[in-house]
């Protein structure tokens, strides 16, 4: 298993605002005397890693008069990455003299730099900066170059690149400082269409971390195919239902229309034949580990659908979603009447029912996300805080902020920040408490 790789640039300078100096005084015999003034000084040390090497580096700093700045560590297998930032007030040669002591009996390499004293900023202070998610099978290094020029080319500064999962995508999360937001959506969007990878652009901060509900589109999203043409097919209209889905999910018809109009073709199919096709219906790949991974960190999860409740409702109850809307197919004497029972969840029944969803989990409309693949999903994404076309029609991807194109529909995580070592380590625990 590979490990949580961050990389961050240690050694770049980080432009920040200009932090001022310390100016200690200290009271002398003949008055108040001004310390010197501390210069900034950035420590690297690498090599292979194992327990301590942070603990014997710091403590050969405490022999020094230092504030620490900034700290990051990263770890690739067993090579260990670590960078210091300090304020170091005295003399440098001598702090040299201590690392370089430190390190050699460690078998470490280090260097010792004085760097641009008006320049650090804390990483955690992260405001304003962008979030770019890439995501790829395989990521190869002709892509990654062609994503990061582009960020490069609109001013983009890379600070840190962290690897989310090798599986069953890859996928990279990149903090970018400096970039005017808009010209990165566009250059990545071109970036995404000529390399096939899926990029996201998201901000950083509280609000990336804060999506509390997640809506589901059921056919083609959360499960393999159309059910309507699967009924159709049974029901011996299948190539005139088939023909009116896929003009409705292009957009090219009215979609209230055309579902009372397949709806209409399907009377007079029984109520077990209905079943068989509920049965039948498979989940995406990925579908159990997204809903499963996202009700652990306590998300609200369920699904809208332009479909049936006939077909839906086994996952609802197969994966304990908490909320659900689809239509209901009206049925008399055991066997479908060809109409559909309430108002048809459209496409903008499916936004209306987001909002609805969201008022009852008391989840503001910009922490919620909205997954889909049709073009009735096209308002219920724009209404969510965050909207992912998955594996799209044209006519939602064209409309959508981010669009995921993998098969697996677990890689909706890796949109949101969640690594693939998370997601397993969060099944090992429970999987463990499971044993006890
Ligand atoms: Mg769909």
């Amino acid at each position: 298993m590979v490990g949580p790789a961050r990389v961050r640039a240690i050694g770049t300078p980080i432009r920040g605002k200009a932090r001022p100096i310390h100016s200690r005084l200290i009271a002398g015999c003949g008055g108040l005397m001004p310390l010197m003034e501390p210069i900034s000084v950035l420590v690297t040390v690498s090599g292979r890693d194992r327990p301590g090497v942070t603990a014997a580096l710091f403590t050969s700093l405490a022999a020094h008069d230092v504030d620490v700045l900034d700290v990051e560590q990263v770890v690739i297998r067993d090579r260990l990455i670590l960078g210091v930032v300090l304020d170091l007030r005295g003399d440098p040669a001598s702090l040299r003299r201590s690392i370089g002591n430190t390190c050699s009996a460690l078998g470490m390499e280090h260097e010792v730099v004085i760097v641009d004293g008006t320049s650090a900023e804390p990483a955690s202070l992260r405001t304003g900066k962008l979030h770019v998610i890439v995501l790829g099978h395989p990521l190869r290094p002709g892509s990654i170059a062609d994503v990061t020029q582009r960020i490069a080319d609109v001013g983009g500064n890379i600070e840190s690149v962290t690897q989310l999962s090798v599986y069953p995508v890859a996928s990279l999360d990149m903090i970018v400082g400096q970039a005017d937001e808009e010209r990165l959506r566009a250059a990545l969007a071109r970036a995404a269409t000529d390399t096939g990878l899926d990029i996201a652009v998201e901000r950083a901060g509280l609000a990336r971390r804060a999506k509390r509900l997640v809506v589901l589109d059921v056919d083609s999203t959360l499960v393999q195919g159309e059910g309507i043409d699967e009924l159709a097919d049974l029901a011996g209209v299948g190539d005139q239902v088939a023909a009116i889905t896929k003009a409705a999910m292009g957009g090219e018809l009215d979609f209230n229309e055309s579902l009372r109009a397949r709806v209409a073709l399907l009377a007079g199919l029984g109520v077990p034949a209905v079943e068989s096709v509920r049965d039948s219906l498979q989940l995406t790949p990925g579908a159990r580990t997204l809903v499963r991974t996202l009700k652990r960190l306590g998300y609200a999860v369920g699904v809208v659908s332009g479909g049936f409740t006939a077909l839906t409702d086994r996952f609802v109850a197969d994966l304990d979603l908490d909320f659900a809307a689809a239509n209901v197919l009206e049925v008399a004497d055991g066997v479908l009447t060809g109409r559909v029972i309430g108002e048809v969840v459209d496409r903008a029944g499916k936004a209306e029912a987001l909002r609805r969803f969201a008022v009852q989990f008391g989840v503001p409309l910009a922490q919620t996300v909205a997954i889909g693949d049709g073009a009735n999903d096209i308002d219920m994404l724009r209404t969510a805080g965050l909207g992912i076309a998955f594996n799209a029609k044209p006519a939602l991807r064209e409309s959508a902020e981010v669009a995921v194109n993998t098969p697996f529909l677990d890689a909706v995580l890796y949109v949101l920040g969640i690594s693939r070592s998370e997601i397993e380590a969060a099944d090992l625990a429970e999987e463990s408490r499971t044993l006890v």
